[in-house]
């Protein structure tokens, strides 16, 4: 088998043996792979850069048929991250990304807006910091751009409703993440009461671009409405539950953040 070279972000790595490890990639043309790199411990040659958390680089793989691993024989590193690891915060987000593409992808499927989107975090996360506001429009964006966006501004059941009348009243509504996100009252058959203000923050990080997403500085509560309202919508679509998630919390109550 030939092998095929693609841009690839490495969502994970686990030591395999004494000098191999096991990656879980994110190509830009092949999707999400799972390959062992032989000596990948030992040969800074053909791992040039490493193959830590979230490196990005051009990947060579070998898939062999009916195989479930694949054979990652180089990854050459071509942007880097140096905030990355020396930041809590920072290495938390990053965490946080690369399990939710990770589990929101499945194997082999190809989606290069979803690499591109990550890989745009990935580089202001670096450059700016951790970032709430910025860390809702990366999951918003990666939602949408997997076809799982969550539907804000009418009803997710009927599309009949607009919840924002006239002079920005707002027509009540309720939350529920199984039927894709807001549904109006007259379709509800469970979901939950959100506030109108989380709905109206969703939208606006929806149309908010990863640059300009501090600039929307929403108040701690809001944020914390619109992460859970986001939670849910992932969680309907990933089994098991997200590990990194707790991981941030804790960073940011050690840094007094509610
Ligand atoms: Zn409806």
């Amino acid at each position: 088998m030939p092998s095929l070279t693609t841009l690839a972000i490495v969502l994970r790595a686990v030591n395999y043996g004494e000098a191999d490890r096991i990656v879980t990639l994110f190509g830009r043309d092949t999707g999400r792979v799972s390959a062992l790199a032989r000596g990948a411990r030992k040969s800074q040659r053909r791992f040039a850069g490493g193959l830590s958390l979230c490196a990005l680089g051009t990947a060579a793989l070998r898939e062999r048929p009916g195989a479930d691993l694949a054979t990652l024989e180089r990854f050459d590193a071509t942007e880097s991250y140096p905030a990355l690891g020396s930041d809590v915060a920072r290495m938390a987000h990053a965490a946080y990304a690369a399990e939710l593409v990770g589990k929101l992808c499945a194997p082999h499927q190809v989606e290069p807006a979803a690499f591109d989107w990550m890989a745009a975090f990935l580089r202001l996360l670096d450059r700016e910091g951790a970032s709430a506001e910025r860390l809702r429009v990366f999951e918003i964006g990666l939602l949408a751009g997997l076809g799982f966006g969550p539907v804000l501004d009418t009803c997710a059941a009927c599309g009949g409703e607009r919840f924002a009348g006239r002079a920005g009243a707002e027509v009540s509504f309720r939350w529920d993440p199984d039927r894709g996100g807001a549904v109006c009252t007259a379709c509800a058959r469970g979901g939950r009461p959100l506030p109108p203000a989380a709905r109206e923050a969703l939208m606006r990080l929806s149309r908010t671009s990863l640059e300009d997403a501090t600039a929307v500085a929403l108040p701690a509560d809001v944020n914390r409405d619109c992460r859970e309202a986001l939670l849910e919508i992932i969680n309907h679509h990933v089994s098991g539950p997200l590990k990194t998630v707790e991981f941030i919390a804790k960073v940011a109550r050690a840094a007094g953040q509610p």
